[in-house]
C-alpha cells in the first residue's frame, strides 16, 4: 500500500528489510538489538554512529549535542521552557498553526510566553512577514514550529531575533531531515522521528552546548537536558530499538546523497500534487498560500464536501491509505514525507484527476 499518514508514517522499504533481516540476532552478537544492554559495546556502537551519520546529514556543528529522547515533541513543549527559562523570563511564539499553540500553552506554565503573530484568523493557512514582527526585547528564545503538519504551513526561511542574545528555536517534528537546514541559526531544533527518521519513541534534540546546564530547579530530572548531555543520552535506559531505526534511516538517507538531494525528490513529489489541486478549476483546493506551502503535508478539500467519504473510500481500495485530513480541519491530507515514493504521488495524482473527471 501507499501510506500517506502524518505519523507515524511510512518507512523506507529497504531500510525495514535491513531491520528484518538483522532483528532476530543482530551482527555477531547473537541477540536482537532490543536485548541488549544499552550499555554494552554493541548498542554504544549504535547510538554512535547514529548520532555521527545525523552529524553528517545536518553539518551539525561540533558546539552542539544531539541528544535522543523520550517523550515525544509534547514534552519538549515543556522541556524548553524548563531548561532555557527561569519562570518570570519572557519568550516569544509565532503561531503558524496547533503544533505551535499547543507548545505555546504548554510554555505559559514555566515562563512568561507571548503570542507575536498568529495565523488563527486566517484559519492557520500563511506565514508572517519577518520584517513586520515585534520581538520582545530580551526574549530568552523566538520559537517557531518549522511545518505545522495538520495545516501544511512551512517556513521556507526562518526569522532572525532582534536581540542577539535571543535564541531561534524550531520543532521540526514533521520536516526533520527533509531537506538542509542551517543548524548554526538555531540555538535548539527539536524533533520527534515518526514521521521522517524512525518510529515513534525516539525524540532529539539538538542544542547549543552553552544553553545546557540552566534548568530551573523543579525540572524533573528526565527533563534536564545537562543530564541527558553528560551522559550521551544514555543516563536511563534509552529507546533503544527505535535509536537503531533512526540510525538506518539516517544511513539511507546519507546513501541517497544526503539532504540535498533529499528535497531535491520531495519538491518534485510536492510539484506534481500540488499542480494537480491547481489545475482542478477548483475542484480540488489547498487553501494555503503558495509561497508556504509545505512539501510534506498537503491539506485539500473537494468543492463538493459530500464527495470527502467517497474519495477517502475509494483511494483506500486502490491501496492509498490514511488521505483523511486531521479532525480538527477536515478535507483531505495527503502525507508525503521522504519515504513516501514518487510512484506513490503519482498514483494519487492520477487517481484524483480520475475522480475529478468522474464527479465534475
Ligand atoms: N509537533 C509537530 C509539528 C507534530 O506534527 C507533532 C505530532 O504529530 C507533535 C509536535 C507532537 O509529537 P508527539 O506526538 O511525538 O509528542
Amino acid at each position: 500500500v501507499f501510506n500517506f499518514a502524518a505519523g507515524p508514517a511510512t518507512l523506507p522499504e529497504n531500510v525495514l528489510l535491513k531491520a528484518q533481516s538483522e532483528l532476530y540476532i543482530w551482527r555477531d552478537s547473537g541477540m536482537s538489538v532490543m536485548e541488549m544492554s544499552h550499555r554494552g559495546k554493541d548498542f554504544l556502537s549504535i547510538i554512535q554512529k547514529a548520532e555521527s551519520d545525523l552529524r553528517t546529514l545536518l553539518n551539525i556543528p561540533s558546539d552542539y549535542a544531539v541528544l535522543f529522547l523520550q517523550g515525544g515533541a509534547t514534552t519538549q513543549f515543556a522541556a524548553i521552557p524548563l531548561n532555557l527559562c527561569q519562570p518570570d523570563d519572557t519568550v516569544d511564539f509565532i503561531v503558524t498553526g496547533s503544533w505551535g499553540d499547543k507548545a505555546y500553552k504548554e510554555a505559559t506554565k514555566y515562563s512568561k510566553p507571548n503570542v507575536i503573530w498568529s495565523g488563527k484568523s486566517d484559519k492557520y493557512t500563511n506565514i508572517p512577514s519577518f520584517d513586520s514582527l515585534e520581538q520582545s526585547p530580551r526574549a530568552k528564545y523566538l520559537h517557531i514550529c518549522a511545518n505545522e503538519t495538520i495545516h501544511g504551513v512551512e517556513f521556507k526561511d526562518y526569522p532572525t531575533p532582534k536581540d542577539p542574545n535571543t535564541i531561534l528555536v524550531a520543532d521540526m517534528s514533521s520536516n526533520f531531515c527533509s531537506k538542509p537546514v542551517d543548524v548554526s541559526k538555531f540555538g535548539l531544533i527539536y524533533a520527534g522521528a515518526q514521521k521522517n527518521v524512525g518510529p515513534s519513541g525516539v525524540t532529539i534534540v539538538i542544542i547549543r552546548k552553552d544553553l545546557i546546564g540552566n534548568a530551573q530547579p523543579i525540572t524533573p530530572v528526565m527533563l534536564d537536558y545537562k543530564i541527558h548531555a553528560e551522559n550521551n543520552s544514555l543516563y536511563n535506559t534509552p529507546p533503544c530499538y527505535g535509536i537503531y531505526m533512526c540510525g538506518l534511516v539516517f544511513e539511507d538517507l546519507l546513501a541517497q546523497g544526503g539532504l540535498v538531494e533529499v528535497e531535491k525528490k520531495n519538491k518534485k513529489k510536492a510539484q506534481i500534487l500540488y499542480d494537480t489541486i491547481d489545475a482542478s478549476n477548483g475542484f480540488y483546493r489547498c487553501p494555503v498560500e503558495k509561497s508556504v506551502r509545505s512539501l510534506m503535508n498537503v491539506p485539500f478539500t473537494l468543492v463538493k464536501p459530500e464527495l470527502e467519504a467517497d474519495f477517502i473510500k475509494e483511494a483506500a481500495k486502490e491501496k492509498m491509505l490514511q488521505l483523511k485530513g486531521h479532525r480538527s480541519v477536515g478535507g483531505m491530507r495527503a502525507s508525503i514525507y521522504n519515504a513516501m515514493p514518487y510512484a506513490g504521488v503519482e498514483k494519487l495524482v492520477a487517481f484524483m484527476k480520475d475522480f475529478q473527471a468522474r464527479h465534475d
